[in-house]
């Protein structure tokens, strides 16, 4: 169920389902600004969803109708999954940041990314067997997104949301999916961080979209830890203090994995799927295996770049220290 609470004066809480294991809800957020509000993020769109987001709102007394513009931290489906419906109902523009090819692309060609994707766990060693059950698991779940909506304006680094709160200033913190922002409103130090981070440390990376994304991530954590918020409004879970605190259990545990990974390869070439379990403490399973390789892979990248892990290529590929 769709639930809306009120944080702070002018600033809403609406927490939303989500039908992901693990995942029970996201949030979005209703910043007062006017005659209307500003909605960061969406939710996921599935059947039924939209009831959802329009009974969180009429818990506080909004309506669909009041969104002026619709402000996404970044294109995954549980955060922009309904910004063409909100769209369609409110007129208002959809601002996000321009590089979200990674949702574009697997949402108008969802085979084809999928496809992809089996390659990658191909290469990193999944055996054939598990490989087809779980592509015939994941095939049943549609991408989440209403239809794709180009941004009407760029959230990108300079750009601001005028709010009755003030101002809103865009960081971008790509990392977690490099369409990532966070939303900074310096007045009261308050941040909407989306995914980048959460009240519980959860990593997750989107591999394959840019060179480096754990590293990435870990200069987008500086880059928010700069700013000294003192509450951190995130995409999923309860709002929450001691921002530096979970800025820095973040870096920990980047840290600790990627140690664990070069301890992982530095007694030979070693698959990624062979490397997996040396980093989370289990195998693979059908419902880890691409939220594991992905953020393996972005550890060993992120080694290699750093001069510490190679590639011996072959099928499946395999990963020694440098
Ligand atoms: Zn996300
Ligand atoms: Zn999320």
């Amino acid at each position: 169920m769709g639930r809306g609470e009120r944080v702070l004066p002018g600033v809403w809480r609406l927490r939303l389902p989500l039908p992901w294991p693990g995942v029970p809800h996201c949030n979005a957020w209703a910043l007062a600004a006017g005659d209307g509000v500003v909605l960061v993020d969406t939710g996921m769109h599935e059947p039924g969803s939209f009831a959802h987001l329009e009974r969180a709102l009429d818990q506080v007394r909004l309506r669909v109708e009041h969104v002026r513009l619709v402000a996404c931290t970044h294109a995954h489906s549980d955060h922009y999954g309904q910004a063409a419906t909100v769209m369609d109902r409110s007129g208002a523009p959809l601002w996000m940041h321009p590089s979200y090819e990674h949702m574009a692309r697997a949402a108008q060609d969802p085979e084809a990314a999928w496809q992809r994707r089996v390659e990658v766990a191909r290469q990193s060693g999944v055996p054939e067997e598990p490989l087809r059950r779980w592509a015939e698991q994941r095939r049943e779940q549609g991408p989440g997104v209403a239809r794709i909506v180009a941004p009407d304006r760029d959230l990108v680094e300079g750009v601001t949301i005028d709010t009755d709160l003030g101002p809103w200033h865009v960081h971008e913190t790509p990392g977690h999916a490099p369409s990532h922002v966070c939303l900074f409103q310096p007045d009261r130090r308050l941040l909407i961080s989306g995914d980048h981070l959460l009240g519980r440390v959860s990593l997750y990376y989107d591999y394959g979209w840019t060179p480096d994304p754990a590293g990435e991530f870990l200069e987008s954590l500086d880059k928010v830890d700069a700013l000294d918020a003192r509450l951190c409004l995130s995409g999923h879970g309860k709002p929450f203090v001691d921002v530096r605190g979970h800025v820095e259990a973040n870096r920990a545990l980047v840290h600790e994995r990627l140690e664990r990974v070069a301890g992982a390869i530095a007694s030979g070439p070693r698959t990624v799927v062979e490397i997996v379990p040396d980093v989370h403490g289990e195998p693979l399973n059908a419902m880890t295996a691409a939220w594991r390789l992905s953020e393996t892979l972005s550890y060993l990248v992120h080694l290699e770049r750093a001069g510490k892990a190679r590639r011996v290529p072959g099928e499946p590929e395999r990963w020694e220290p440098a």
